[in-house]
C-alpha cells in the first residue's frame, strides 16, 4: 500500500498499515476491521457550495420541510397535550457544559474549547430524535391521504378530524426498527388513527415493544439484526395497497424531516456567544445507524453553516455501517459483516449492520469524518453525564462524547465549540434508567 495513501484514511491511528492490502483494505482503516476505536477523516469532502450544489436533495427540499413542520405544528398541538405550551413544536434546547465539565470532555488537547449539549433526548412526545424524521414522514403521508379524498389541508387540524380519523383507519403504517423508530411511527400513526405494525430488530429492548402494544400497534419481534426486520416489514408492506412502509433505509421524507432541525438548532446557536467560522468551525458530534438522523442533520447544518460546521458521525466499533460504505467508495452496499465485524452492541440504536445509500450518497462530500467508539465509552459517558448535569441518556445517545477527543487532537484548527448531539433516552422511566446505570458500572468494572 502506498504510504501516502494509508496515512490519508488511517486517521488517528497510523502506523498499522501492514495488513495486506485486500480489494477495500486500501481505503478503510486496518483498526476499523479489528473493531479498535478509530477516527477515519473522510478524504472526499467538499467545499459545502460546491458539495451542496452537485446533490438530488436541494436547498428547496429543505425550505419546504421547515415551512411542512410549522404548518403542522397546531396539529401536533391538537394531537398530543403536552405539546400545547409549546404550540406544538417539537423541539429540544441547548444546555451549555460548565468551563470544567467541557475540559473533561475535551481532554488535554482540547484547548479549553467549550462543549453544547443539543438535547433531543428531551425532545417531547417520543424521547430520541426519530421524532423528527419518523413523526415528519407519518404527517406528511397523512398529508397526502386527506388530500386525494379531496380534503383542504391548508389548516394541518382538518387531519384530526373524525373524517380524516376515518380514513386513515384504512391504512397501515409499517416500518423497521432497532427500538425508536418503531416507537415514533406507531405513536404518531396511532395517535392519528391509523393501523400500525413495527418489526423490531433483535435489538429492541422489551420495554419497547411492551409500550408499543400499549398504545395498540402490533409488534413482529425478529430473530435477526435491523436490516432483516427492515427487509421483512418492507416485503409485506408491499404487498398491501394499504399499507405504506417509513423506509429508514431509503426514504427522502425521513431525511428533510431530520434536516430541518438545523433551522432550529441555527436559530439557537445565534443566542449564544459562539460564532463559528471556517477558522474557527463548530464540530457536531452525532452518533450514527443507518446515516438518516446524523445524515439529515449534516445536511441541514451545511445549508445553514456552509464551511463553519464540521459534521461527525460517531457508531460503535462493531457496527461502523456509515464509516465503512463512505470508506469503501462503492455504489453498492458493503455492510461490517463484509469487513468481520459483528454488529453486537449494547448501544441498540446504533445496532445496524449496512447504512442507507441514500444518505451515503447525499452526505458522501459533507461529512468531516467517522468516529468509532467501544461501548464502554459510551456507558462511562452515560454515567458521567447522569451524575452531572443530570443527563438521563440511553447509550447510544452518548456516543458523541466520546469522539470530542480524537476529533479535538486531530484538527489544526481551534474550534469556536463542540456540540454533542444526545439523541435518546428521554422515554425511559426511572427503573428502566436504573438499568442503563447498572450495565454502565459493570461496563466500568470490567475494563
Ligand atoms: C436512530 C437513532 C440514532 C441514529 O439515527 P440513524 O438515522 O439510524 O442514523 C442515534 N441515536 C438514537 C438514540 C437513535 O434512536
Amino acid at each position: 500500500m502506498p504510504l501516502g495513501m494509508s496515512e490519508r484514511f488511517m486517521g488517528h491511528t497510523p502506523g498499522k498499515s501492514q495488513d495486506a492490502a485486500t480489494d477495500r483494505g486500501d481505503t478503510i482503516p486496518s483498526a476499523v476491521r479489528r473493531g479498535e476505536p478509530t477516527l477515519w477523516l473522510n478524504p472526499s469532502v467538499a467545499p459545502a457550495a460546491q458539495a451542496l450544489a452537485d446533490l438530488s436533495i436541494g436547498q428547496d427540499d429543505l425550505g419546504s420541510a421547515i415551512t411542512d413542520w410549522k404548518n403542522f405544528a397546531p396539529l401536533l398541538a391538537e394531537l398530543f397535550p403536552e405539546l400545547e405550551q409549546s404550540g406544538g413544536r417539537i423541539a429540544s434546547n441547548l444546555l451549555a457544559l460548565s468551563p470544567e465539565q467541557s475540559a473533561e470532555v475535551t481532554g488535554p488537547d482540547g484547548q479549553d474549547v467549550p462543549v453544547v449539549i443539543k438535547c433531543d433526548h428531551l425532545l417531547p412526545v417520543a424521547g430520541s430524535i426519530k421524532a423528527r424524521g419518523g413523526f415528519y414522514e407519518v404527517l406528511v403521508l397523512a398529508r397526502a391521504l386527506a388530500r386525494k379524498a379531496g380534503m383542504d389541508t391548508s389548516d394541518s387540524r382538518v387531519l384530526a378530524s373524525p373524517e380524516a380519523r376515518a380514513l386513515f383507519a384504512n391504512h397501515k403504517v409499517m416500518t423497521g426498527s432497532t427500538g425508536n423508530l418503531g416507537y415514533a411511527v406507531g405513536l404518531i400513526g396511532r395517535a392519528m388513527g391509523f393501523a400500525a405494525e413495527v418489526h423490531m430488530s433483535v435489538d429492541a429492548r422489551q420495554w419497547k415493544k411492551e409500550r408499543l402494544a400499549a398504545i395498540g400497534a402490533t409488534v413482529v419481534a425478529h430473530p435477526g439484526d435491523y436490516a432483516r426486520a427492515v427487509d421483512n416489514a418492507r416485503r409485506i408492506a408491499a404487498a398491501d395497497p394499504q399499507c405504506y412502509f417509513v423506509d429508514d433505509e431509503d426514504s427522502k421524507v425521513l431525511f428533510l424531516g431530520y434536516a430541518a432541525a438545523a433551522a432550529e438548532f441555527a436559530e439557537q446557536l445565534a443566542a449564544l456567544p459562539i460564532h463559528p467560522t471556517p477558522e474557527a468551525p463548530l464540530v457536531v458530534h452525532l452518533p450514527c445507524g443507518v446515516g438518516g438522523a446524523p445524515g439529515g442533520i449534516a445536511f441541514g447544518l451545511k445549508h445553514f453553516l456552509g464551511d463553519a460546521v464540521l459534521p461527525v458521525f460517531v457508531e460503535p466499533v462493531a457496527a461502523p455501517c456509515v464509516l465503512v460504505q463512505l470508506a469503501s467508495g462503492r455504489d453498492q452496499s458493503t455492510s461490517v459483516y463484509d469487513i468481520g465485524l459483528t454488529n453486537r452492541t449494547e448501544a441498540d440504536g446504533l445496532a445496524v449492520p449496512a447504512a442507507s445509500l441514500l444518505v451515503c450518497e447525499q452526505v458522501g462530500q459533507l461529512v468531516h469524518g467517522v468516529a468509532t467508539v467501544r461501548d464502554a465509552q459510551m456507558f462511562h459517558w452515560v454515567a458521567r453525564m447522569a451524575a452531572q448535569p443530570g443527563l438521563r441518556l440511553e447509550v447510544s445517545a452518548a456516543a458523541g462524547f466520546a469522539s470530542v477527543r480524537p476529533v479535538a487532537s486531530s484538527l489544526t484548527v481551534r474550534p469556536c465549540a463542540h456540540v454533542v448531539w444526545t439523541t435518546g433516552g428521554g422515554m425511559m422511566d426511572d427503573a428502566q434508567f436504573e438499568d442503563v446505570l447498572a450495565r454502565a458500572r459493570a461496563a466500568a468494572g470490567s475494563e
